[in-house]
């Protein structure tokens, strides 16, 4: 008997309400459904993984996850959980449109593994760093709003605000200046990154970023400032704006991120589990710093659960210049729980 065969799987659509509804220039959440899925080994050792639904790709229904999950976790029956790297291979093949329900089994799977052998997700990953700080996400709301998000997150010690942007230029400028005027602790500005979620536009980015600065805002970082396949507008944007420019949305795996690269569209790659999987972000991560770019990791909307792994990556390679791991943070405390401990934004190793 294996005891690293995989012997069954259960799937389970979970609703996790939002503290404060979400919203960016895609649209609006107050609550996000998830899907579950877990494995056991006939070891009896359980792995887990979570597919998010996203504000940005709306085509990816929870129903659709979960169908998506229980056909790739049903052809992992029987096979040994080990061969981590073929089973992503072809749940990935098979799951090309629903590749958050691929990364979610592929961490499921993961999960079993590394449970088996005693190691928590930051050491499987290599055990770089104790911890790391994430930023946290503001809504694309109106100043008033914005303005008591940032005062509420300076207060529970978060030293860097993402700001969604592409709502309009003056309206942007609005939020940016709200951010940071409240987020401010002990008379420090906090750092800023503006992510346009591909709304902002080529000239907008650099009118904004230019704008900021002149004001005296520490914005460090502008994330997808124009649409995921316009390289040539991301690489106009990195040429002229003030500004680092991240990829985001331009980059689905590692061969994304050669190209973004090498068409200088970006000085930052944003890496997600929930779109490349772990073996896509590792391969991503090893991309990006041979081509000298700097990295940030993202989330859709996972429980604490489902952002372990996630978290893991971050502690274990330390390749993230940009920590944004904030989705826990932002649902209600009546959720999955996570494989890390959390002291407002620092994370560390369970
Ligand atoms: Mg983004």
């Amino acid at each position: 008997m294996n005891p690293f065969a995989v012997a069954a799987f259960t799937v389970e659509r979970r609703t996790i309400r939002l503290k404060t509804p979400f919203i960016t220039a895609l649209g609006r959440k107050d609550s996000t459904e998830n899907v579950l899925v877990g494995v056991r080994l006939r070891s009896g050792v359980e792995g887990w993984g979570e597919a998010s639904g996203s504000v940005v790709n709306a085509r990816l229904r929870p129903t659709m996850l979960a169908a998506a999950l229980r056909r790739m976790a049903a052809s992992c029956r029987g096979r040994d959980a080990r061969a981590l790297a073929a089973l992503t291979r072809a749940t990935r093949a098979a799951g090309r449109t629903v590749l958050p329900a691929a990364a979610a089994l592929e961490c499921a799977l993961t999960d079993a593994v590394r449970r088996s052998l005693g190691l928590g997700w930051a050491a499987w990953f290599g055990g770089a760093k104790a911890r790391v700080e994430t930023d946290l996400t503001l809504s694309a709301a109106p100043p008033a709003e914005t303005a008591a998000a940032a005062q509420r997150a300076a207060a529970e010690g978060f030293r860097v605000l993402k700001v969604k942007v592409g709502t309009g230029y003056a309206a942007d400028l609005a939020r940016a200046e709200a951010a940071d005027a409240a987020g401010r602790r002990g008379g420090r500005r906090p750092a800023l990154i503006l992510d346009g979620n591909q709304r902002l536009g080529r000239a907008g980015a650099v009118r904004l970023s230019e704008a900021c600065l002149r004001r005296g805002l520490r914005a460090v970082l502008v994330e997808q400032p124009v649409p995921a396949a316009d390289l040539g507008g991301l690489a106009w944007v990195s040429r002229r704006c003030p500004v680092p420019v991240a990829a985001d949305e331009s980059v689905q795996g590692p061969e994304d991120a050669v190209r973004v690269l090498a068409a200088g569209a970006a000085a930052v790659v944003n890496v997600k589990v929930a779109k490349m999987g772990l073996i896509g972000a590792v391969e991503t991560v090893a991309a990006a710093r041979a081509a000298g770019a700097g990295l940030m990791i993202g989330c859709m909307q996972e429980s604490a659960l489902g952002l372990s792994p996630s978290v893991g990556l971050a502690l274990g390679t330390g390749a993230f210049g940009f920590v944004d791991l904030d989705s826990d943070w932002l649902l209600e405390a009546d959720q999955p729980a996570g494989d890390f401990t959390r002291a407002g934004p620092w994370l560390s190793a369970a």
